[in-house]
């Protein structure tokens, strides 16, 4: 039995075909273009998944789907998404129609949760906190064994944590927030400040053909012993740290995962989180938990499909 996982992100939307055991069998992947509106980009979903259901036919038995923004899982209702643009969507029940498949819709955070349930811990840690680091910081709990959505579906929203009062301005309006600091825009916002020369900066330190002032240049920076880029990366650690710290208390979970482009600098900001994490007063919670940092860059993907499944089968 094959199962569908999508991720519908801001920029681009990828498919893929896996089977129980998360082994990929087909993948395609397009541009979202959002501007396009809901019902095209459900048409072009559609033809996708024809295309799989030609190749692989009965086999497949469901779709799973996560988006980028605040999903509400038992309508299948895309509620609010800032990346695409979007209000009150329904993405789910149309795709379910034209294709025939029983399709459910997570928020991406929450299926690349499940697919670090099931692919990094292989279902054998039951309590998970998994962090998306990437523009933005989402997160999504398995507890229990059990992907876990709060009284109305939002739990998770740990991008959102306050941990500076008053402090910088976040994407969602507030101040102070986690991601207002640890989201890439906001790490290279700091950056920014400190680094006067972008310019010859980014000569120096991106990768040929990519020539871009982002966390990959920052790293790379770090890596050849730049001070001000290794001071960036520390802040970066110690302001995870006190995210995660308040997480951890809450939750005692006994792994976190950390996912995304940003998890890509964990040698230059871990140290600085796990000082954080070690200097607390409340020492059980942080004895148990492991920290482990996910390279599969289509957790979320692969989480949706075999999420749809578990669905589908259970
Ligand atoms: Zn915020």
């Amino acid at each position: 039995m094959l199962g569908i996982g999508i991720d519908i992100g801001g920029t681009n939307t990828k498919l893929v075909v896996v089977n129980r055991a998360g082994k990929l069998i087909a993948q395609e992947r397009f541009r979202t273009e959002a501007a396009k509106g809901v019902s095209d980009l459900v048409r072009r979903l559609a033809a996708a998944v024809a295309v799989f259901q030609r190749d692989y036919g009965r086999q497949l038995v469901s779709i799973g789907i996560g988006a980028a923004g605040d999903v509400d899982p038992q309508r299948g209702l895309l509620r609010f998404s800032p990346n695409l643009g979007w209000r009150s969507v329904r993405i789910a029940g149309p795709l379910e129609k034209l294709t025939g498949l029983p399709c459910v819709m997570e928020n991406d955070a929450n299926m690349a949760a499940w697919g670090a349930y099931e692919l990094e811990l292989g279902r054998k840690s039951g309590d998970i906190l998994t962090l998306t680091l990437g523009t933005g910081i989402g997160s999504g709990l398995v507890l229990d064994g059990k992907l876990y959505h709060g009284a109305n579906g939002s739990a998770g929203e740990a991008g959102h944590l306050k941990i500076e009062p008053g402090g910088r301005r976040c994407n969602c309006g507030a101040r102070g927030c986690l991601e207002a600091y640890c989201g890439s825009y906001a790490i290279m916002a700091r950056a920014g400040e400190l680094i006067k020369d972008e310019a010859a900066f980014v000569r120096k330190f991106a990768a040929p053909g990519h020539e871009k002032f982002n966390t990959i240049c920052l790293t790379n920076a770090a890596v050849a012993g730049h001070r001000a880029a290794r001071q960036v990366w520390a802040e970066t650690g110690h302001y995870l740290g006190m995210g995660l710290a308040g997480l951890i208390l809450v939750l005692n979970p006994g792994c976190v995962v950390l996912t995304g482009g940003v998890s890509k600098a964990r040698r230059w900001f871990l140290p600085a989180m796990e000082k954080v994490m070690g200097s607390q007063q409340i020492v059980t919670p942080f004895a148990k938990v492991k920290i482990k940092v996910s390279d599969n860059v289509d957790l979320g993907s692969h989480g949706a499909a075999l999420f749809g499944l578990e669905r589908t089968l259970k």
